[in-house]
């Protein structure tokens, strides 16, 4: 597309819809235009839809300009069908509508809402959606219903296409068809009678030809998403049926789901687990073989080299390392919807089970701590490819079907045809009920022979799949780019010319995703090929699955982990081919750097355990001058003053305050901070007041236990007006006494810091000095170490309790409230519907449970808003980059029912925030159990 191709496209979208959500700045349409395949498109614009009007106006102008145009969910897939060189519609907020139908038999669902999501909606009513992609917690449903996604229990029988009970969909040409609204679908019979009539005619003749229709069948018996779903034409008559059938698995060729209704599944609580172990794959495929009829929910292969893959991690049998190289393992899981049926399902599987030679004793679990720790075992494998690759390399995961009763010769035909293509590191693994095998391999895409090597290898697996054994390329992750080209060896030319007539009806100018699912080109699956350059060690092992996404702060506002991510790496990759990078510098110094929130969160959904935090605080440290680096230890030197300073600073706040009164107040430093050109933090009636506390003398005969108040907690009060006067550590002072301890505190306290806000502006080594600091004086507090000591305030707690590694029993608040002080109280639970709000740091820690047990003892009812995770407010961006905290807690306020009318959570600053988009007061949880609690009799 020339430049003023571009410009009359923007322009053309700024005047359809809000201006802020079309993005043409080069860095951002490289960013959001990367998704988890191997594949490398930049859009010419990324336009964020918040509603079905808007698609219709994006709709308009892509058809008015000829302009091609992608739709985007998560853009976790694989194969490369959800990447555009031309217009990228992403799914914005506006999307997450979901709607529970009578006794939770269907689910209403718009596209924008998470896979998992929907599942903890349906969990209460022992339901969920059939679909279970592994990457069901960062999935949308737009991109599971369009890619067919499916998983490990999910089978053939509950994937989208067979509990699909509705659908909204809007096509290519601006009409909209919702199945379940009878008006709907007479109105669309009308003026859509030419396509209906073309889908009719479709798939009368392919019923009228038995072979085609027998193939059709015999295809779908497996998994199978190579290509459109050619059985809506045998399966259905309407061809109202025909269309919403069609568009499962159409990848965003065909239109535009705008809602979808599932009949939802059973969710079985009660499970059993085991790892099978085998000398010989065979025989693990001829347990599969024994296992299918019976009612196992799950039984997943792993090849030697997949098992190899896992062996050193917890929850692995130590048997696993001694096995031989043609061993085997299957995963299995029994579900049952009480003991009994269970009992029964497991005895089935037993039995079939009886006279196969294991190479150790079948030994199922119902520990539900030990199940999740085998399926870890099993989620792992994909990951621990990923993490050994290469700098440079990325990661392939194919993804194939064969007929079950053939798998074990298939997989040795597969582990033959990785060796002689060189793939030593390859594994294989997959959901062997349905003959589904996914390999994995690190693949090198920077010179053209290792591109041949790939381009060789696929060739043969395609011979191998299709001629040897009829099975299926792509099994669940979709056709995209990648098995493009493969669809008429797969299909012949008769099934492919069926899916070209299907497209030429829905979409005629082929506007919607070109080359994805149909491709001309023999070497699509060739052709734009990601790099993924080294860009710092820090993060070069990320796979851009984009499963960190849903955790950012900053997603939506500015990047996610994997968008900054994938600029550093263009960025690292034009610096050293000498290339300018000022214009994407300058880009990546805001979007990247200053609303990276640095939480953390990303670490604990990313597969290969990234922090990309860490990279920016890096970042953070180079921007820093040496100036600020000698203010940062001159601050850190000199902490007790500066504290002193801070606590000066908030009293006058208040004072003026009670003397102007909040709107003048407002007024006056809103002035304030507009001459200093936003350098002084915005003030807002919640700002803290000064907190002023000096340990109270030790009480004889109570139990001692070391008490650290975080800087933020000594110096940060309640803001001026709220009902609570207490501050935190006078508060935590008084309930630990209550509960009976005597708490002890460090010397010098005033001068301690764990060193957080040091490592959040990027001086790591002040940081590390401080934390030092602290660790001596707490030493010696604790008795060189005999005493639990409590942190007040979680980051704080987190950050020592990774440091120190154990060296010291430091105990989070909420830990140190359920362990040492509830059961030594007598608790009156507040008549109220409270908020918590775990912090990030109470997240890492796995003690989000631990806060909600705590405030459940102590309060009527408890709320946590489900899409609230990281505050950003960060330490404190909250001031300096208040539109992070805003966009991360856009929607608390809405989530809160209407009577409740108080938060807590751990954390002082992150309360401000907390408060002030909510318009409810937040404390620590701490004032929680001193209001709930009395002194035991
Ligand atoms: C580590 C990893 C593990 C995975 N495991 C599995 C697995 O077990 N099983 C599996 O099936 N897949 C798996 N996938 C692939 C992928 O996650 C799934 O296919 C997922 O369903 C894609 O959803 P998404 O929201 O990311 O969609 P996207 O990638 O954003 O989009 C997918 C397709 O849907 C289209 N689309 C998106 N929204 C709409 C809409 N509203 N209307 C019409 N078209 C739309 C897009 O154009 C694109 O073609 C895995 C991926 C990764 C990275």
């Amino acid at each position: 597309m020339s430049a003023a191709a571009t410009d009359t496209l923007a322009a053309a979208f700024r005047d359809a819809l809000p201006g802020a959500r079309v993005i043409t700045d080069a860095l951002r349409r490289l960013a959001y235009g990367t998704d988890a395949s191997f594949y490398r498109l930049v859009p010419q614009a990324v336009v964020v839809v918040d509603s079905e009007p808007e698609v219709l106006a994006a709709l308009a102008v892509c058809r008015k300009l000829g302009a091609p145009l992608t739709f985007r969910a998560a853009g976790t897939s694989l194969s490369g069908q959800a990447i555009s060189d031309s217009v990228l519609l992403v799914l914005g907020d506006g999307w997450r509508g979901a709607a529970i139908g009578p006794d939770a038999g269907t689910i209403r669902l718009q596209p924008g809402v998470i896979g998992g999501h929907a599942n903890r909606l349906l969990a209460p009513h022992g339901r969920k959606i059939g679909p279970d992609p592994a990457s069901i917690d960062a999935a949308k449903v737009g991109g599971i219903a369009a890619n067919n996604a499916s998983g490990m229990c999910c089978g053939t029988r509950e994937n989208s296409y067979h509990t699909l009970a509705g659908m909204r969909v809007v096509l290519a040409d601006g009409a909209v068809l919702d199945t379940e609204e009878p008006a709907s679908v007479a109105a669309f019979r009308q003026s859509h009678a030419e396509l209906l009539l073309g889908l009719a005619m479709l798939s009368r003749r392919v019923r009228d030809n038995a072979q085609l229709a027998e193939r059709i069948r015999h295809k779908y018996r497996m998994k199978n998403t190579t290509g459109y779903g050619l059985n809506a034409l045998t399966d259905f008559t309407d061809p109202i049926d025909i269309l919403a059938h069609l568009m499962i698995g159409s990848e965003g060729t065909l239109g535009f789901i705008s809602s979808i209704t599932y009949r939802t599944v059973p969710d079985h609580a009660h499970r059993a687990t085991a790892l099978i172990l085998f000398d010989r794959l065979r025989t693990a495929c001829e347990a599969v073989t024994a296992l299918r009829p019976t009612p196992v929910a799950a039984a997943e292969l792993m090849d030697r080299a997949a098992l190899a893959s896992v062996q050193d991690q917890p929850g692995v049998p130590a048997t696993v390392a001694a096995l031989g190289d043609d061993a085997a393992a299957l995963l299995v899981e029994v579900r049952g919807e009480d003991e009994a049926q269970l009992a029964r399902h497991l005895g089935a599987a037993l039995a079939a089970l009886a006279g196969i030679p294991t190479a150790a004793p079948v030994a199922f679990t119902t520990d539900a701590a030990q199940c999740a720790a085998l399926w870890k075992v099993r989620k792992g494998t994909f990951p621990s490819v990923g993490s050994r690759r290469a700098t440079g390399t990325t990661v392939i995961i194919e993804d194939v079907a064969f007929p079950v009763e053939r798998l074990a010769e298939a997989t040795h035909d597969l582990q033959r045809l990785l060796r002689s293509h060189g793939y030593h590191d390859a594994i294989i693994f997959g959901h062997a009920l349905e003959g589904n095998l996914h390999f994995t391999f690190p693949q090198d895409f920077g010179t053209a022979a290792e591109v041949q090597r790939y381009a060789r290898f696929m060739d043969e697996v395609a011979q191998l799949v299709v001629h040897r054994y009829d099975g299926a390329l792509k099994a669940e992750h979709g056709t995209g780019r990648n098995m493009a080209p493969f669809v008429e060896l797969e299909w012949g030319a008769e099934g492919l010319a069926l899916m070209r007539e299907i497209k030429q009806l829905f979409d005629p100018s082929w506007l919607l995703n070109p080359g994805v699912i149909l491709n001309d080109d023999a070497q699509a699956h060739l052709q734009n090929l990601k790099p993924l350059p080294a860009a710092h060690e820090l993060v070069d092992k990320c796979i851009e699955c984009g499963f960190c996404e849903v955790q950012c702060p900053s997603a939506g506002l500015t990047f996610t982990p994997r968008q900054r991510i994938t600029s550093w790496r263009e960025i690292a990759r034009r610096s050293r081919a000498g290339e300018d990078t000022a214009e994407l510098r300058a880009s990546y110094d805001y979007d990247a750097i200053d609303t990276c929130a640095g939480c953390g969160l990303c670490a604990t959904a990313c597969p290969v355990g990234i922090e990309t935090g860490r990279l920016i605080k890096v970042q953070r440290g180079e921007k820093l001058g040496a100036l600020a680096q000698g203010i940062g230890r001159a601050v850190a030197s000199n902490y007790g003053a500066v504290s002193l300073g801070v606590r000066a600073g908030l009293t006058a706040a208040s004072l003026l305050h009670a003397g102007i009164g909040t709107r003048a107040m407002g007024a006056f430093t809103g002035g304030i901070r507009k001459l200093s050109g936003g350098r002084i933090p915005p003030w807002t009636p919640l700002t803290p007041s000064a907190a002023r506390f000096k340990p109270p003398k030790l009480s004889h005969g109570s139990e001692p236990v070391v008490y650290f108040p975080s800087c933020a907690a000594r110096s940060m009060g309640p803001a001026r007006g709220d009902a609570v006067a207490d501050n935190l550590p006078t508060v935590t002072d008084r309930v630990l006494r209550r509960a009976g301890f005597a708490p002890l505190y460090p010397e010098r306290m005033s001068s301690l810091c764990c060193g957080q806000p040091f490592e959040s502006k990027g001086l790591l080594d002040t940081a590390g000095e401080k934390a030092a600091e602290l660790e001596a004086a707490l030493r010696a507090a604790s008795d060189g170490g005999r005493l639990q000591i409590v942190f007040d305030t979680s980051p704080c707690a987190y950050r020592m309790k990774r440091l120190l590694e154990g060296r010291l029993q430091v105990l989070d608040i909420s830990e140190a409230l359920q362990e040492l002080v509830l059961p030594r109280l007598r608790i009156e639970p507040i008549a109220a519907t409270v908020a918590v709000h775990p912090v990030c740091s109470v997240r890492k820690q796995g003690l989000d449970g631990t806060l909600r047990a705590v405030a459940a003892a102590c309060a009527a009812e408890v709320v946590q808003p489900e899409h609230v995770g990281c505050c950003g407010w960060a330490g404190d961006k909250g001031w300096t980059t208040p539109e992070l905290n805003a966009h991360a807690l856009r929607e608390l306020r809405a989530s809160l029912p209407a009577d409740c009318t108080e938060g807590y959570s751990s954390s002082r600053t992150c309360e401000i925030g907390l408060a002030q988009h909510s318009g409810i007061t937040y404390r620590s949880i701490v004032h929680l159990v001193d209001a709930a609690s009395r002194e035991a009799t």
